[in-house]
């Protein structure tokens, strides 16, 4: 620790609302300045104080002094010919993280990371083999949306962020504490004055943090769900086993109960002769009779060394045609930006693997042979 700890300037983009009014009641200035600075950072992307025209010379310099708006850098960008875009972004500690936008007719969605790594273990999941290495502070989250935000608006091709899923890497409920200020920003008016349903969080099901989301937030649910019973579940999604499907259900009606008119997004990624027959379709339905949900298929991303392949075309069809039949609003998940690894479960980044997941995967191989 040095002897400056305590006087390290606070980056303003890890402050929702409510620590911003803290922050500037700390320094000794009115609540109603965060407002104005949240404008200037977020909407208007200016990180300069001194360009912050409607605050006082005094005040600009009291947080250049106290303050700074420290931002992750791009260190490769890269555009799919469907229009995709990909960034890879440095963030503090020598590791790097996957931020997708996905342009479509009627919407722009940006697919934010929460995590570098994740420590989770999902068997089709690229992600998931890189291992894990730390949280993602508020502020690298936020910043994912303000870099796009920014990056867009210099391309002067129209195109801006509409929608953001919290779909990249890392599970965003075992980020909590960092995830949830950021998807405050996300909806703020002052911020970036998103809907609470164009903002989505997606968990793999970390079931007591799904209690404490319903109680904090009301941004659109969704669940990586991938299997309609528990022992095909515990396999692909081994966080199933921690949390089976009967408490991850009960936790999903009462975040629908605690938003009214809410559904909850099932990701349902299609895993060739693996998940996708007719019974699991049927069993599907049946399972999820009583909440109201719309349905997700995801084609398989496939990736060196997978262990899957995606089912085919006709078997996604049919899968679709079985759920709508039930009932059920099912989409098929267009695969976008595969040409540059930017699809679902492509995102790598670079992970200085804390884990060491790789050693142990390796190590257990050798040992099963
Ligand atoms: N951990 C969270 C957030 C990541 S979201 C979660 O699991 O929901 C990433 C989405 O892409 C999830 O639905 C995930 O299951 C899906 N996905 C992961 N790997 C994939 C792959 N190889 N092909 C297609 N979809 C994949």
């Amino acid at each position: 620790m040095t002897s400056n700890e305590h006087t390290a300037p606070v980056n303003l983009l890890d402050l929702d609302f409510e620590a911003m009014q803290g922050f500037f009641a700390d320094i000794g200035e009115k609540p109603f300045r965060a407002k104005q600075v949240m404008q200037w950072i977020h909407q208007r992307c200016v990180s300069d104080f001194e360009a912050m025209t409607d605050l006082s010379k005094p005040l600009r310099q009291k947080l250049g002094d106290a303050a700074e708006i420290r931002m992750p850098q791009a260190v490769f960008d890269q555009e799919s010919v469907d229009g995709t875009r990909k960034w890879l972004l440095a963030v503090d500690g020598g590791n790097a993280i996957e931020l997708v936008f996905i342009p479509e007719a009627s919407r722009g969605t940006l697919c934010v990371s929460s995590q570098v790594g994740c420590a989770l273990d999902c068997k089709f999941c690229s992600t998931a083999q890189q291992g894990f290495n730390r949280n993602l502070t508020t502020a690298e989250i936020i910043g994912q949306v303000r870099f796009a935000a920014q990056a867009l608006a210099d391309e002067g091709r129209g195109r801006r962020v509409t929608n953001v899923v919290m779909m990249g890497m890392g599970e965003p409920l075992a980020n909590f504490k960092a995830v949830m200020p950021a998807t405050r920003l996300m909806v703020d008016r002052y911020a970036y004055g998103l809907s609470r349903r164009r903002v989505t969080l997606s968990t793999s099901g970390l079931v007591p943090n799904m209690y404490r989301m319903a109680e904090v937030s009301d941004i659109s649910l969704a669940v990586s769900l991938h299997a309609p019973n528990d022992a095909l579940r515990d396999e692909i999604v081994p966080l199933n086993q921690r949390h089976p499907l009967a408490e991850l259900l009960a936790a999903c009606r009462h975040y629908v109960s605690q938003t009214p008119h809410h559904k909850i997004t099932w990701e349902y990624v299609m895993l060739d002769g693996v998940n996708d027959s007719d019974a699991h379709a049927r069993e599907l339905a049946a399972l999820l009779d009583d909440i109201p949900s719309k349905i997700n298929l995801i084609p398989f991303n496939p990736f060196p060394g997978a262990p899957y392949e995606c089912s085919s075309r006709e078997r996604i069809e049919r899968f679709s045609q079985i759920l709508q039949r039930a009932g059920y609003i099912t989409t098929t998940r267009k695969t976008r930006g595969d040409d540059i690894d930017g699809a679902c479960g492509q995102l790598v980044g670079r992970v200085d693997d804390r884990t060491k997941r790789r050693e142990r995967q390796s190590a257990s191989q050798e040992v099963a042979v």
